[in-house]
């Protein structure tokens, strides 16, 4: 017997409509002769209900008792599930992450999986049960209650398979499959059949929330494939595997990811001297911000213009001790947007094809989109613009390198 392990995120079972027909489908593949472990999300809407009841006592809440709160949301639908399954006449368990013997570092709010005791699970599937696992959380050497960070269940998902050598890892969700761009932005957006590991962690960390970034390294340390499908409509859906486990044609752009979450800070007419970025970006960090893009450039008059982004939900407090620290250094100026939209185009075939970098910046010209940051990589490319380009931008790289259905 295989095992097979079926993730299903929130919108896939955000009704108990929707439950019955995903414990239908994983009904299916029982009777294929396999045993099934499923590791479920929180309705969607759940646990940005619970963000937002935990925002209201403290703005700023994090740490442990923020877990035990959002947390709840995947023990609801492990329950409810199993319950359908059982009412369906199937024999079924639910287990929250401790109990399935997920252990993390004790990172609240952003942990990572350390390790999986797999006879827990393995015992309830030999006794005939399909197993349902609380995606998104896992439990500390301590006993404390810890979750992966959002869209975490893709990554317990990912490391349940890991730890059972399961014969593959579905992610359902609501598209069927990964496309060469978000296809609610972008209607002509083509779907990808197959796609390296290596690119899908680029698009992922880009912003292509589809799957977890750490799910993909996780997948991609540990040499196992991920099928991205749909819950609600039959296909192949797209295989995530490593470059040399696929048969296929190399595109040069595989895809497009945007991510609208960063702001953009300017500090000018700082003096060029060694040790003026850690000055800047010292205080940043004792704050816990991570900054993502740098760029600094140097004018004739030996001052420098010091330009970097950070998660839009710090701008404020960067800002802040931005000015404090152009005060200490006698800067110029800070400046700040917060309307910025980072869109980055990865493909492996980037690396023996020059001048897509240049062929990029002469489209987004040709269509007036000002670029204010650049960084690139080995498979990447990103540009920062003013989030109003957003959907131009995206429309006219589809199309000039042909990543058009
Ligand atoms: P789930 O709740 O099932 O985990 P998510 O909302 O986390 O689902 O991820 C699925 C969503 O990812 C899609 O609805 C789609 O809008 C978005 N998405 C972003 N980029 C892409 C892409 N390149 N391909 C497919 N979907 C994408
Ligand atoms: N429920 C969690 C979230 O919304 C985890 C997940 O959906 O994967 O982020
Ligand atoms: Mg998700």
């Amino acid at each position: 017997m295989s095992i097979i392990v079926q993730k299903y995120g929130g919108t896939s079972i955000g009704t108990i409509e929707k439950i019955s027909l995903v414990a239908d489908k994983i009904i299916k593949e029982i009777n294929n002769g396999n045993q099934v472990v499923v590791v479920v999300s929180a309705m969607s809407g759940e646990t940005n209900r619970l963000l937002g009841i935990a925002k209201s006592i403290d703005n700023k809440i994090s740490g442990r008792e923020l877990d035990m709160l959002i947390s709840t949301g995947e023990q609801v639908t492990i329950s409810l599930l199993a319950m359908t399954l059982n009412k369906k006449g199937h024999r079924a368990i639910s287990l929250t992450g401790s109990q399935a013997g997920i252990l993390t570092d004790n990172a609240h709010n952003k942990a990572r999986i350390e390790s999986i005791n797999n006879s827990v699970i393995k015992n309830y599937l030999s006794d005939g049960n399909i197993v349902v696992v609380a995606g998104f959380q896992g439990v500390t050497e301590e006993g404390e209650i810890t979750t992966l960070g959002r869209g975490g269940s893709d990554t317990s998902a990912v490391a349940i398979s890991v730890a059972l050598d399961a014969k593959e890892c579905q992610i359902y969700t609501d598209v069927d499959g990964v496309y060469t761009t978000d296809p609610r932005l972008s209607p002509g957006a083509k779907k990808i059949n197959q796609i390296t590991t290596e690119e899908m962690l680029e698009l992922s960390s880009q912003g292509s929330k589809v799957l977890q970034p750490r799910a993909v390294e996780f997948a991609g340390k540990y040499d196992i494939g991920i099928r991205v499908l749909s819950t609600f409509e039959d296909g192949s859906g797209t295989l995530v595997k490593k470059e040399n486990d696929l048969q296929m044609e190399k595109a040069i752009i595989s895809g497009i990811a945007f991510n609208k979450d960063e702001a953009q800070l300017t500090i000018r007419g700082v003096p060029d001297q060694p040790g003026i970025a850690s000055l800047i970006l010292g205080p940043i960090a004792k704050l816990n911000i991570d900054v993502d893009m740098i760029v600094q450039n140097v004018g004739e008059d030996g001052l420098a213009n010091f330009t970097f982004t950070v998660p839009r939900n710090d701008y404020e407090n960067a800002k802040k001790s931005l000015i404090e620290s152009s005060e200490k250094l006698n800067a110029k100026k800070v400046e700040g947007n917060n309307q910025i939209v980072k869109i980055s185009m990865v493909g492996v075939g980037m690396r023996t094809h020059p001048g897509i970098a240049s062929k990029m910046f002469s489209v987004l010209a040709e269509n007036e989109i000002n670029i204010s940051m650049i960084s690139t990589s080995e498979i990447k490319i990103s540009i920062v613009t003013d989030e109003n380009n957003l959907k131009t931008a995206i429309d006219v790289l589809h199309k000039a390198f042909n990543l058009e259905k």
